[in-house]
């Protein structure tokens, strides 16, 4: 087994075990409702991997989840439930379900596959308006999807026989089917996380500018991301569906995504250990506010808050105060491996070698006749340069002049120019920006966008695994070690200084073995020694990789010092190039740029 999932594995093992021996004891001490609730308690906790699996990865928030559990619901009741029940409950049931009646197992493949079909539909909406339209769009698709749902079991009554649902449904025999299922989703859950779809998928979670910059394509991990988490829906409803032996419109409705969402937030959606927690401590809870509200119990003043729905108010309160306090949930992104990475001894990390060893192929990128328009303002016109393989070339200009804006051109981020980008006389024009960055375009922003809760390692990893480019080999070990990063390569890159972010942010770029680096004001915020530093690494960098850099600056004796050629723009208007000496004499470039007359 690969290294890296070695830990993740150990880690899903030991969670599974502890929420297990949490169910056995709760199962052991309690009468038979709690061991209903104990049950329940167990396959609450697979829906709720499944939410993680996508909620946690691409941070995008969905309601409707728990619908594709109510597909697969439906599924496994029409399919398993006795002939001569159905012929009292359904007996107008359409292609000829009335008369069929199919082993569990089977029907539980044939759940997980209708399911998967619907997944597919509505993924490929959501994926879509989230990349168009952003977050709440793809939110407020998956609580349409919720309605539109729960209407067609409510309606279809021919099928559904309507709200009172379908009864005598073969009942599981045990909890073995619904532990083990725990396990090997809890597994999945945690490897996905650590492969290379996961790793994409956060990435876009924590910057989907900055991931697309470093060529990673969105949908394929999203949708990767969607499918499981439907699949391990898809089980835990079936599962759900056959322990309580009947199938409802309301089962996999508001209540439920209420309940399976407040234990993701609470425990922390973007680790499963958390998201374990939140299966724990929201069922206590609930199980607690329900004793409370027996009439047993008696607090003076408070007695108008001890109704049977005090559990409802407890979800929502936990789940309201948790995104006003502590968003990220108890545990954050924190995973039992994590901790238990200490103990189980890795193999130590061969001293890296050279960067990369990249073929001296020559590549010219070229802008041509570049504009760009801003609802009617022209930030450039008519501009063209050339960066050619091994060479560093300066754009400089005063604030506003156009520099990030045709940075911002030339990888893609500025649909609908003027002009045309070509790449050794491919006209690239168009492209999306994961896909010039395919090609060998990599760059860095003006402000900094890292991937700010991933580690500094993931950061740079990501940007090497998102393309597979051919005569692409580098070294992340290198490039951390370079840029004197190794040290802190496990830390968060939030937690780092800003001119290790800086330089973070610059390997990042390199990591993607590109042709050409654009690279935006790198040493802005610098003082003079670590600018010097700074110019010294793009230097070494691009030599090793030997790619062409486009380095904007707003320091004219810093770009005079390292570029072989010089572009200057002033409000958008290319008004001089050429070796630094020309361009350091040309009297327009001292008019504009150091205001001289
Ligand atoms: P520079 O990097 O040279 O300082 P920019 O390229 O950032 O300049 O900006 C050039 C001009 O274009 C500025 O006036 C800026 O306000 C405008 N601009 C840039 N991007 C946008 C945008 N997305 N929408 C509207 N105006 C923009
Ligand atoms: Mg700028």
């Amino acid at each position: 087994m690969r290294e890296r999932f070695l830990a993740p594995t150990v880690g899903a093992v030991v969670l599974w075990g502890v929420v297990v021996g949490v169910a056995s004891i709760a199962a052991a001490l309690g009468t038979s409702s709690t061991n209903t609730l104990v049950t329940q308690m167990l396959i609450d906790a697979i829906v709720v991997v499944g939410l993680q699996v996508f909620i946690g990865n691409t941070g995008m928030l969905s309601f409707g989840h728990p619908a594709f559990g109510a597909y697969a619901g439906y599924v496994v009741a029409l399919l398993t439930m006795p002939v001569s029940r159905k012929l009292i409950q359904i007996p107008d049931a359409p292609w000829g379900l009335a008369e069929a009646e199919v082993d569990p197992t089977i029907a539980t493949f044939a759940a997980v596959a209708v399911t998967l079909v619907v997944g597919a539909i509505v993924g490929l909406a959501l994926v879509r308006s989230g990349a168009s339209s952003g977050a709440v769009a793809a939110t407020m698709i998956t609580l349409a999807f919720l309605f539109v749902t729960h209407e067609i079991a409510l309606n279809w009554t021919d099928l559904t026989d309507g709200g009172g649902g379908l009864g005598f449904i073969p009942r599981l025999d045990g909890r073995l089917p619904i532990v083990l299922s725990l396990l090997v989703v809890l597994l999945v859950g945690r490897w996905f996380a650590e492969s290379r779809p996961g790793r994409l998928a956060k990435a876009v979670r924590e910057d989907g500018l900055a991931a697309a910059a470093s060529g990673v394509d969105r949908v394929r991990p999203q949708m990767a991301a969607l499918f499981l988490s439907v699949l391990i829906i898809a089980v835990g409803a079936v599962l759900r569906v056959r322990a309580l032996g009947s199938m409802t419109p309301s089962f996999f409705y508001f209540d439920y995504t209420l309940l399976t969402l407040a234990m993701l937030i609470v425990g922390g959606r973007n680790s499963l250990t958390g998201s374990m927690l939140g299966v724990v401590t929201i069922t206590a809870g609930i199980e607690f506010t329900r004793i409370l509200a027996g009439e047993s119990v008696s607090i003076p003043g408070l007695d108008w808050l001890l109704r049977p729905n005090l559990s409802d108010l407890f979800l929502g309160g936990a789940m309201l105060g948790f995104m006003l306090i502590r968003p990220r949930g108890l545990l954050g992104d924190w995973e039992l491996d994590h901790w238990l990475r200490r103990w189980i001894p890795l193999r130590r990390r061969s001293t890296p070698g050279a960067v990369s060893d990249r073929s001296g192929r020559k590549h010219i990128l070229e802008a041509k006749g570049i504009g760009a328009t801003f609802s009617g303002f022209r930030a450039l016109s008519d501009v063209s340069l050339r960066v050619e393989t091994g060479e560093i070339v300066g754009l400089i200009g005063p604030n506003g002049a156009g520099k990030t804006t045709l940075i911002n051109v030339m990888s893609g981020l500025v649909p609908g120019h003027d002009g045309q980008v070509l790449l050794d006389d491919e006209d690239l024009t168009g492209l999306a920006p994961h896909d010039l960055a395919a090609r060998g375009i990599g760059r860095t922003f003006q402000n900094l966008r890292l991937f700010s809760d991933l580690t500094v390692r993931e950061n740079v990893e990501i940007a090497r695994i998102a393309h597979d480019r051919r005569g692409h080999d580098i070294d992340v070990d290198a490039l951390l070690h370079a840029a004197g990063l190794t040290d802190v390569a496990d830390r968060r890159a939030s937690e780092l200084d800003y001119g290790n972010q800086r330089r973070l942010e610059l390997i990042r770029a390199t990591a993607t073995a590109p042709a050409f680096l654009l690279l935006d004001e790198p040493t802005s915020g610098m003082g003079e020694a670590e600018s010097s530093a700074m110019v010294d690494f793009v230097r070494h960098l691009a030599g090793e990789i030997g790619a062409g850099v486009l380095v904007i600056d707003h320091d004219l004796h810093f770009i005079v010092s390292i570029c072989d050629r010089i572009y200057v723009l002033d409000h958008g208007e290319l008004i001089a190039s050429g070796s630094p000496d020309v361009v350091r004499n040309d009297a327009l470039v001292r008019a504009a740029y150091l205001g001289e007359d």
